[in-house]
């Protein structure tokens, strides 16, 4: 997989010693420590009811923050594109009310100092883990990088995409697996269990896992969630929606609240037996 000689080069982003791992913050707490860490929400932000049930419920369950896609990369350009900069403000307000750290995907290099006036984490989706005249604009943001692994992308890629913003200054990565392109067309993408371990093993930078993304069934989340924290992932990335028949889009993949709730009863389970916390 990872060749010794072929490491070297994500010289930043390898791991240097057994116990010396990267912590970055989230709201009051640190990812990567042995907390678990859940942030959960809407696919994309609808309206600022929306976002703010979504909100006030995720909290309630236990996530440190709030996902919602504000500019949207959809595969279809007749697809609904997100809400842009005013998502981003309901957000913002939504953090106001329930004190939950701000996550939402960056597309253009030109909005970073506007993603960085509402949003605690941004994120750098599938389609762009290797666009890296993205990754060097958005390395220059003061806050966190949640990057994605790339869906048709090997774990050495992604590790070198980490190394580009390491490079550039910003410590504070986030790595995600969301799930590969296989020959499978039963669930939309493969959930690669082995990258949790691999990428805990390779690098020192925190690592989640996003069973929604990785299933594209709903059915399947609650279960995938729990096998990644069994693996050793530090947290999770759900999506979470009020009412996942009207989303506009991801509603196939996305929890309702109270499977949200579930999910979370489960994960504290599964945590408590590998030495973990929730
Ligand atoms: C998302 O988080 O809604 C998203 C678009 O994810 P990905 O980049 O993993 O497809
Ligand atoms: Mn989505």
């Amino acid at each position: 997989m990872i060749t010794e000689e072929r490491s070297s080069s994500y010289k930043l982003a390898q791991r240097k010693a057994p116990h010396i791992d990267t912590f970055v913050p989230i709201q009051k707490e640190k990812l990567g420590e042995n907390k678990i860490l859940v942030i959960a929400g809407p696919c994309s932000v609808e309206s600022k009811q929306q976002i703010k049930e979504i909100a006030h419920a995720v909290k309630e369950a236990g996530a440190v923050a709030l996902r919602g896609g504000a500019f949207k990369p959809r595969t279809s350009p007749y697809s609904f594109q997100g809400f842009g900069a005013k998502a981003l403000e309901w957000m913002a307000q939504a953090r106001e009310e329930t004190g939950l750290a701000i996550v939402s995907e960056i597309m253009d290099p030109n909005l970073v100092p506007m993603f960085d006036d509402y949003v605690d984490v941004l994120q750098i989706g599938s389609r762009n883990m290797q666009n890296f005249h993205l990754l060097k604009a958005v390395a220059q943001s003061k806050n966190p990088i949640l990057l994605k692994r790339g869906m048709g992308n090997t774990l050495e890629e992604y590790l070198l995409a980490a190394e580009y913003l390491l490079l550039e200054g910003n410590t504070k990565v986030i790595l995600c697996e969301r799930g590969i392109r296989t020959f499978e067309r039963h669930t939309r993408n493969t959930f690669d269990i082995n990258a949790i371990p691999a990428l805990k093993a390779q690098s020192h930078l925190p690592v989640l896992a996003d069973p929604s993304h990785g299933t594209g069934k709903w059915q399947y989340v609650e279960a995938i969630a729990r096998g990644a924290i069994a693996a050793g992932a530090d947290g999770l990335l759900v999506e979470v929606h009020s009412d996942p028949d009207k989303a506009l889009s991801d509603g196939e993949q996305s929890l309702t609240i109270p499977r949200f709730c579930s999910l979370m009863k489960q994960v504290k389970k599964i945590a408590k037996a590998v030495d973990r916390s929730v």
